[in-house]
């Protein structure tokens, strides 16, 4: 996964091709493939955030360095990876949510998240949630109150966005492996609270 993953991508199509070629001699097992990018997707890059969150709700010292240097923050959790040259963490308040989109293409802090999931990759995601948040926060089953700000963040190439949610009730002194099992991929991109 790259930085611009467009659909007509000509690195996509070179990555399909030799995918095909590879299959095709035997060399790999698609079901292989499809179980690292399963992986991927579903298990590795979200609890890599999710951890990322928790240590943030536990350590207050901890959530000041993420929300002023991203990068530098996860760097001290080992996390990272060579796409993200600089994350920058935003934070949902009870005044305040955060959503974040690639209006270009797909750019996502996927060295915290894994794989984007296609939603996020869709024309309708990206266009429309810049022009009207809401409504499509609301399609996606996060009702927000008239009075909470929104916050839309275009990521690029050059700036990951990540959403640090808010810490739920109830969940006072809990360690943080637990905590962490409270936290979801869609609620770091922003589109659930
Ligand atoms: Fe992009």
């Amino acid at each position: 996964m790259t930085d611009h993953d467009h659909d007509h991508d000509p690195r996509a199509l070179r990555a399909e091709a030799l995918e095909a070629i590879l299959i095709e001699r035997g060399l790999v097992d698609p079901a292989v493939i499809d179980s690292t990018l399963d992986y991927f997707e579903n298990d590795l890059g979200p609890m890599l955030g999710a951890q990322v969150v928790a240590k943030a709700w536990a350590d207050p010292a901890f959530k000041r360095r993420l929300l002023d240097d991203g990068l530098g923050a996860i760097a001290e959790l080992g996390l990272g990876g060579p796409q993200v040259d600089h994350l920058v963490v935003v934070e949902n308040t009870p005044d305040v949510h955060n959503v974040v989109v690639c209006t270009l293409c797909s750019c996502y802090p996927w060295g915290l998240l894994g794989l984007p999931p296609a939603w996020y990759k869709s024309l309708a995601y990206r266009s429309r949630v810049v022009r009207e948040p809401r409504n499509v926060l609301a399609e996606m089953g996060c009702e927000l109150p008239d009075d909470i700000e929104v916050r839309v963040w275009d990521s690029s190439a050059e700036v990951r966005y990540f959403v640090l949610p808010e810490r739920p009730n109830g969940t006072d002194g809990l360690p943080e492996d637990v905590l962490a099992e409270h936290v979801h991929r869609d609620q770091m991109i922003g589109v659930a609270r």
